[in-house]
């Protein structure tokens, strides 16, 4: 067989560029930005903190997703302040209580500090200290306990899919990333389908983009599910309230609780949890029924409307037919409706940041982008917006092809040796669904063999629904490489611990924030990583130094192309393209120098501010005490797009047929099984985040512990007095999987037939000196439910009971 170009494709991001020629690459940079801006300090002024000097570094909080930019204190070496970082449009002049007591991720006690390997029984939290050498030795060879990438590679013949990768979110994720495409296998999870995978599947396929919400200039909001006054504190979140309450602009909060944001509302609407589809396509049909629409818009921009609109007048979705279903008076609806279409375009229907709550959840997303822009509120000043972005330089990745890699989505020709892949739900996505991938795991239905994960930055265990299941998976995996910095749960069930460093301690890739004020930021390191920790950038390059070439020589006995490529080209030039050390040659300092290369001066702004965009010493001015100007009002893009939906098609789908083939509804509509129910006896369990934690990510901070030191569940005041239930009483909450513990909390703020608690809590790891048994885990109850499009965690679905202990 004759070679004719190389099988490495290279990426970035997620944009795919095209099949280079075969070279024996040694640098996936070009020379000109292969050095490094210097790191350092930036500013030197006295202290407030203490009695030496100290110096400030410009960097981006990862406490939770939302990326605010910091500006770290540093004296004597030690970190003893984060302040906020004005200069930076997303998050302006803003750290709130989790952004300060990131501080404490970096000298919390109980970090993990050097590689250990697995001494004990699978779980039992039993490691030794070993060097970094010896960690990537036990992951290439294994131990007397557990086999290593060589022993399964060759038994699956070079079937790399035999490994899973998975990741929690942040800005690294995207080095690991990399790793799992040269490695070359097909089984990719990540957090999204048990965080925005509907919201951002749903206004994606109707709009063409999840967007951004101006809550600057909205002078009406709806928000359905959403409690951003007390689940994410940030600028945007303070520039929405600070309106509300008859300041410009009106809020209706519309939620099964009275929330912190229920309080700040001008009004507060309590629904039946699961039933905000029925909500929305009523006000769909006041809209039309009241011609309150902007036709000109929709005859302009709209592709099936008429199908749409028929099936919402046809199904007769009222105001009076959503009353009980919902439990939200019709009159409410109608008056609703009628405001939001006065206030149009400056009309939001907060997309929201949530994961999914209800089965129908990918539908309702649907539809409060079709109701949103039936008042042509989207791509505008007021409505949702698309923002626009800057763009980085691609610098390339290696993504080799693996003959003997089995694939992961079905495939309708599968190949001679009947390789053939999976489906787990309707639409099978980048992240995967993780609930269906581990049943599937647990249930023996592979389609091959899957014998170990990498698992970076993320706890299944804390953060999956039924945490049962999860341990089964992690005791079931013959090798288990955790990357981390602190021993959860997950790592507990580990073979192989790498201690990443906090964010804290290293630089990360630059990333582009797109919105109305673009801009570059970047986490620069703040002090060099302690103990032994490393950033994931060095551990993959250690790591990848030890298993490339002898994982080479499996490839090498079982790919048969791979073999007519060393005939064909010689070994040297068919390694280079499998050499999996390549994507981690350059520090993150010459990728990020490299990222910023078509803009003079990005890299130095960057090092030393720790944002950069156009113009920036131009525009950037101080307001007021606590007010800046990014860019100038002209300047801001709200509006990127015309107005117009960012489709392929260039219209608002309200219709997609091909959804019907995958047994998918092709537009919104209601469906009785949607219909709240709780059996006697019984109560629906609600969950939430709260803003000073960052799901299990923040549980042993023993900052934030002084703020809020356990979760408490929410029990209808009068059904706690029916069970002779009084406040901070222990209450073992069950459901069909398990139990957990918490305290009683009762309130007037829930319906009877509902309950509710805090996620994040209950961890059971040891070595978790504050998390340990520290409050309820709500993964613990949560059955197996999924939204059937993506196969997202419906996390709201689950009946349970209560009994004071
Ligand atoms: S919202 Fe708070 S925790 Fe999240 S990035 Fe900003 S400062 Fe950090």
């Amino acid at each position: 067989m004759e070679v004719e170009i190389s099988r490495r494709k290279f990426l970035q991001g997620t944009v795919a560029m095209s099949v280079v020629g075969a070279t024996a690459a040694t640098s996936l940079l070009s020379n000109e930005h292969a050095k490094p801006v210097k790191q350092g300090a930036v500013s030197f002024q006295p202290t407030k903190t203490g009695l030496t000097e100290g110096h400030d570094v410009a960097t981006l909080c990862e406490m939770c997703v939302n990326k605010c930019a910091a500006l770290a204190r540093v004296e004597n070496g030690i970190i003893t302040k984060l302040n906020p970082n004005p200069m930076f449009p997303k998050s302006k002049n803003m750290l709130c209580a989790r952004g300060n007591a990131g501080i404490q991720a970096v000298y919390d006690p109980d970090r993990l500090k050097y590689p250990m390997i697995r001494v004990g029984e699978k779980g039992e939290g039993k490691f030794k200290r070993v060097t970094w050498d010896e960690a990537y030795s036990a992951i290439l060879n294994g131990t007397d306990k557990f086999p290593g990438l060589s022993k399964i590679l060759e038994e699956e013949e070079d079937n790399r899919s035999s490994m899973l990768f998975c990741a929690g979110e942040g800005m690294a994720e995207h080095t690991f990333k990399q790793f799992y495409q040269a490695f070359g296998s097909a089984n990719w999870l990540n957090h999204a389908s048990i965080c925005l995978q509907t919201v951002a599947s749903g206004y994606g396929v109707t709009i063409g983009t999840y967007p951004q919400a101006d809550l600057n200039n909205a002078e009406y909001i709806i928000m359905a599910g959403a409690n951003r006054a007390e689940a994410i504190v940030t600028p945007d979140t303070m520039d929405a309230f600070k309106r509300t309450k008859g300041r410009g602009a009106k809020l209706i909060c519309i939620d099964p609780r009275f929330t912190n944001t229920a309080a700040k509302a001008d009004k507060w609407l309590a629904i039946k949890p699961g039933t905000d589809l029925a909500f929305v396509l009523a006000l769909t049909y006041v809209t039309i029924t009241e011609d309150l629409q902007n036709s000109a818009y929709i005859e302009a921009n709209f592709k099936g409307y008429e199908e749409y609109k028929n099936s919402v007048l046809t199904n007769k979705y009222t105001p009076e037919w959503a009353e009980p279903i919902t439990g939200i008076r019709a009159k409410d609806i109608y008056k609703i409706a009628r405001e939001f279409a006065a206030a149009a375009p400056k009309a939001v229907y907060y997309p929201g940041r949530r994961s999914t709550f209800a089965k129908n959840d990918f539908q309702l997303r649907r539809a409060m982008a079709i109701f949103q822009a039936m008042h042509g509120a989207i791509d505008t000043k007021g409505g949702l917006i698309f923002g626009s972005k800057l763009a980085l330089k691609p610098h390339e990745g290696l993504m080799p092809l693996y003959d003997r890699a089995q694939s992961r989505a079905i495939t309708k020709s599968t190949d001679s040796k009947g390789h053939q892949g999976y489906d787990d739900c309707a639409v099978v996505s980048g992240g995967g669904s993780w609930i269906s991938w581990r049943n599937r795991f647990l249930e023996g239905k592979m389609p091959y063999k899957v014998r170990g994960m990498f698992c970076y930055k993320h706890n299944p265990m804390m953060n999956m629904p039924n945490t049962q299941k999860t341990a089964e998976m992690l005791k079931k995996m013959e090798l288990v490489v955790t990357i981390d910095t602190m021993p959860s749960d997950t790592v507990m069930y580990a073979d192989v611990v790498l201690p990443e460093c906090t964010y804290l301690e290293r630089t990360d890739p630059v990333k582009t924030f797109g919105g109305v004020e673009p801009s570059f930021a970047v986490r620069n390191k703040v002090i060099d990583p302690m103990f032994e920790t490393k950033p994931v950038m060095e551990i993959m390059k250690g790591l990848t130094t030890k298993i490339s070439k002898p994982l080479f020589e499996i490839s090498k006995k079982y790919d048969e192309e791979l073999q007519d490529m060393i005939n064909e080209t010689g070994e040297a030039k068919a390694y280079a393209e499998f050499d999996l050390t390549l994507p981690f040659l350059h520090t993150q300092e010459e990728l990020n120098h490299h990222a910023v290369a078509n803009y003079p001066g990005a890299a130095e702004k960057l090092h030393h501010d720790g944002v950069f965009y156009p113009h920036q010493d131009e525009y950037y001015k101080k307001i007021s005490a606590n007010e800046h100007q990014y860019y100038p009002e002209k300047k801001k893009s709200y509006s990127v797009n015309g107005g117009k939906p960012k489709t392929a098609s260039g219209k608002v789908e309200c219709v997609i047929a091909s959804f019907s083939a995958k047994g998918v509804d092709p537009f919104p509509i209601w469906r009785s099984e949607y219909e709240f129910y709780v059996p006697k006896g019984k109560f629906k369990l609600l969950t939430g985040r709260h803003a000073q934690f960052t799901q299990s990510g923040t549980s042993n901070n023993a900052m934030l512990r002084n703020l809020m030191p356990e979760n408490f569940i929410w029990i209808n005041k009068r059904v706690a007095e029916k069970k002779g239930i009084k406040f901070a009483d222990m209450i073992e909450v069950s459901s069909s999987i398990g139990s957990t513990q918490l305290k009683a909390y009762p309130t007037e703020k829930i319906a009877p037939d509902q309950v509710f608690f805090i996620h994040g809590f209950g961890e059971e790891s040891e070595e978790l000196t504050w998390a340990y048994k520290n409050g309820g885990n709500d993964n613990k109850i949560i059955e197996d439910h999924i939204e059937p499009v993506y196969g997202a965690a419906a996390m709201h679905e689950t009946n349970v009971e209560i009994r004071k202990v």
